[in-house]
Order: structure tokens, then sequence, then C-alpha cells
């Protein structure tokens, strides 16, 4: 009997995904390139619906055709190689995927590569690590329609589900898939980074509790702020260390560490003049928090505000926190979606921004309750700019801007950094004003360097000699 389909890589993600395969009652051909990771996977099943091999040949020729091919290495180099070492084992119509976080244009090479050859190639993103693996991702399939459709069965099936809904739909051609991963991940980067801003002020504005805090997360993650960073947040505070016996959280180094997804997210919007400021400002927090040594040092130098300290309404702050949090979620995941509206007409891929945002309400790290809403902004218009002009959230951002505001400029006057919930309001100020400042830029650069500017009442360009 042939197999149903291969997955080669069998570390954290590729071993979970082949035994979710399984246990939907695929037949599953196991490769990897060293062979103990193989016989690790296949011990941790008693069935024969996991199939290992040891040489690439055998694993190939197991497979029924067309074959498919799911990918689990890591990204960069290793995925030309395996693709290397498969492509004298395939034949035309085969499908290899690439289910790893491949920047998308590497994929779109690889694509156009193997399309001349006769195979079909699909960029996937995968959320959900090992978890999600295992028990339902959400994913996020690119490349061609027809090549979707055969594996299509699959996908769907060892997705996640939200209300028997699989969290698995076709994102559009070429690399497109791996490109909607790479901005959920800089979305991902901005949530994290406001959660992380919020935690701040509860801990060092109201001087709450770790466990205090916890109770909050816990209780916001039952209204409209519900998600899964939210609720893991509330156990990670919870969590003691071992050897301390403290909350875990304040024995863990304050240093992030990254993958590049978020950079990568960043380039690509600096590249294409899309405002993502948010992740952005979420990427540079990370790099600010790696010069651990500097900061040290630069504390015994440089001083805050010396501003006298004024107690805050405890249940007052915490509800401005809150809903500073939920705007700033609000305009990053305004500011990604953006970032799809731009990349899919700069690139003719026609994302569906609507099903998009329904795919990640489950198994990925950004699913959140309001994905409902922003999948039902983009239904009711496809063509929305901004979803801060959708009706919802333009009246929630009315109302919650006042948390927002108080809470940015409590930090700013306390010396407290909150890069994401600042960067949300200026992003949020600078959207809505009908007029800018960038006159003053267009004069500037027209002074020194005869750049020319348009004006507001006559048509056409024009250049002043200034002095
Ligand atoms: P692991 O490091 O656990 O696994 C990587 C796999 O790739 C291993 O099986 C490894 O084999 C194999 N591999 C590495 N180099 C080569 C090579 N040159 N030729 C053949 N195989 C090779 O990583 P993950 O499972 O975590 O990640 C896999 C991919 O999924 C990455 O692109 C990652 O970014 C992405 N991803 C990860 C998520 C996560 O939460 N971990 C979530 C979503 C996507 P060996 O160990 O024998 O060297």
């Amino acid at each position: 009997m042939f197999n149903s389909i291969g997955v080669i890589g069998l570390g954290v993600m590729g071993s979970n995904i082949a035994l979710n395969m399984a246990s939907k009652g695929e037949q599953v051909a196991v490769y990897n390139y060293t062979r103990d990771l193989t016989d690790q996977l296949v011990a941790k099943l008693d069935n024969q619906s996991l199939k290992p091999y040891y040489e690439i040949e055998d694993f190939v020729q197991s497979l029924e055709a067309p074959r498919k091919v799911f990918l689990m290495v890591t990204a960069g180099k290793a995925i030309d190689s395996v693709i290397h070492s498969l492509l004298p084992h395939l034949e035309t119509g085969d499908i290899i995927m690439d289910g790893g976080n491949s920047h998308y244009v590497d994929t779109e090479r690889r694509y156009d590569e193997l399309k001349a050859k006769g195979i079909s190639y699909l960029g996937i993103g995968v959320s959900g690590g090992e978890v999600g693996a295992l028990k339902g991702p959400s994913i996020m399939p690119g490349g061609d329609k027809d090549a979707y459709e055969k594996v299509a069965p699959i996908l769907t099936k060892i997705s996640a589900k939200v209300n028997n809904d699989p969290c698995c739909t076709y994102i559009g051609p070429k690399g497109s898939g791996h490109f909607v991963k790479m901005v959920h991940n800089g979305i991902e980067y901005a949530d994290m980074q406001l959660i992380a801003e919020a935690y701040t002020f509860l801990r060092e504005k109201l001087h709450l509790e770790v466990n205090e805090i916890a109770d909050i997360f816990e209780t916001w993650n039952q209204g409209e702020l519900k998600s899964y960073l939210i609720e893991i947040t509330a156990e990670i505070l919870r969590k003691k260390d071992e050897v301390t016996g403290l909350p875990l959280i304040d024995v863990i180094l304050d240093k992030a560490g990254q993958k590049g997804t978020g950079k990568w997210t960043s380039m690509q919007a600096i590249d294409n003049g899309i405002p993502a400021s948010i992740i952005t400002e979420a990427l540079f927090a990370r790099y600010i928090s790696a010069l651990k040594e500097e900061r040290v040092n630069a504390e015994k130098i440089l001083t805050g505000p010396k501003t006298v300290q004024q107690k805050l309404d405890k249940n007052e702050w915490i509800d401005y926190i809150r809903q500073a949090l939920y705007m700033g979620k609000v305009c990053a995941y305004a500011q990604g979606f953006t970032q799809y509206k731009m990349s899919s007409e700069l690139n003719g891929w026609d994302l569906p921004l609507k099903d998009i945002a329904l795919i990640f309400r489950g198994g990925c790290i950004i699913r959140a309750e309001f994905l409902n809403v922003i999948s039902e902004a983009y239904q009711e218009q496809p063509n929305l700019a901004n979803l801060l002009i959708s009706p919802y959230f333009a009246e929630k951002v009315t109302d919650y801007q006042a948390g927002l505001r108080k809470v940015v400029c409590e930090g700013i006057t306390s010396g407290i950094s909150f890069p994401c919930l600042s960067s949300s309001l200026n992003f949020y100020d600078s959207y809505r004003k009908g007029i800018s400042n960038a006159n003053i830029l267009q004069a500037q650069r027209d002074y020194f360097g005869a750049h020319t500017y348009e004006r507001r009442d006559l048509a056409g360009v024009f250049h002043t000699d200034w002095q």
C-alpha cells in the first residue's frame, strides 16, 4: 500500500505534524536526514500509520501519485538542499509543500524553478507552535490553486477548527501563503510587546503583585481582549520558579530573542511604503532589550524625570490600561491587514482578507476573539482602506482613545517607555488627520534640493526660488 503523504524534517514541528496527519487517518511516510529523529518518532505510535524511511528514494517511491511531500525543515539553505535531493526521484505533477517559515521571496524563486521542472510548489504558512502542529495549526497555503486542491483534504483535516470551520484556506499564488505567515508573525511581535507594556504599567505604576496581574489578565481574557496571548500571559504570571520560589517571570533574563520574521515584515513594509510602525517598534524594543549590559551601565548614568509619585486609583487605571491595550491591538492588526491589502495590490495576489481573519481565529499564536469582527469588517467592505475606519472599530477607538492617551501620558511623565502603545497612539493621531505637517518637509526638500512640491489649490508641480 502506498503512503498518502510524506513528511521530511522530524524536529519539533515536523514530528507533530506527522503525528497529527496519522491521527486523522493518513498513511504517512516520514524521513529525516539523520536517523535518530525518525526512530524516536516512530516509537511513539503503536500502529503502522507512520512509516519510517532512511533513504530519500525509498521515501519518495512509497508515496501514491501525485506524490505529496511536506517539508518541515529549518528555513534557508536546508530547504534548497532537501529539494535538490528529492528532485531526481519526483515526476511531473508531484507536489512539494514547504511548511516552515521560509521567506516568501525564496518561496517565489523555488516556485518558479520547480514549475519549470513540472513540479508544483506550495509555500505553506503554519502557525501554532508544537501543540498547534499536533492538535491543529492555522494553515496558510500559497501556490497554484489546482495543486492546493489536491492537498486541501489533508490540510483542512489537520488544521484547527473554530465552530467546525477549518483554519485553513487557499491564500493566493506563489509566495503569498508565506507572506501572510510572515506578517502574522509581525503582528504577533506587536501584540506581545503591547501586552508586555500593559504588564509594565500594572507592575510599575500601580505597584501590583504578579498574582494580582495574573488575575487581571484572566478577567480580560473573558471579555473583548480574549486571545491566546492574553491567556498564556496569565498562566506565565502564575508560574513559580522551582529554584527560588519567586514568580518565574522575575528570574527570566530581560533580553528578547527573535528569528527574523518580524524583521522581514518591517523590511517589506519599509521597501514598499507601508506604514508598519507598531510592528517595527516591537522589533526595535527587542533589539534594545538585547543591549542588556549597556542598559545596566546607562542606568547608573542617565536619570528619568523627577516626578512626584501620584497615587493612582487602581480600578480606574486598570480599565484605562484595558482600553489602551485593546486600542493598541486594533491599531497593530489594522497595520498588519493594511500590509496585506497593499502588498496584495502590488503583487496581484488578491488576498482574501475576510478569510485570513477567519483562519487566524484558531490554532495560531495571534488567535483572538476580535478576529470575528475584523472578518465581518472585510465582509461588509472588501476594499476597506483601513480597519480603523470600519464602523465597529471607529466607534471602539473613539471610546478607548481616552484610556490610551492617559496611559501613554502617564508613561511619558514617569519616564517609562511604552514604544508600542505610544506608536499606536501616534499612528491613530496621524492617520485621522486630513492635513499633516508634510508641507514643511516638501518646502524643505524644495529649498535645499529643488525637489519641487504640489499645491493644495492649483494642479501641477512647483518650485520656488527660496533665497
Ligand atoms: P527543528 O530545529 O526542531 O527541526 C528542524 C528540522 O530540519 C530537523 O528535523 C532537522 O534535522 C532538519 N534539518 C535541518 N537542516 C537540515 C538539512 N540541511 N537537510 C535536511 N534536514 C535538515 O525546527 P522546528 O520544527 O521548530 O521548525 C521547522 C520549521 O518550522 C522552521 O522553518 C520554523 O521556523 C518553522 N516553524 C516553527 C514553529 C515553532 O513553534 N517551532 C512554528 C511555525 C513554524 P536534524 O535535527 O536531524 O538536523
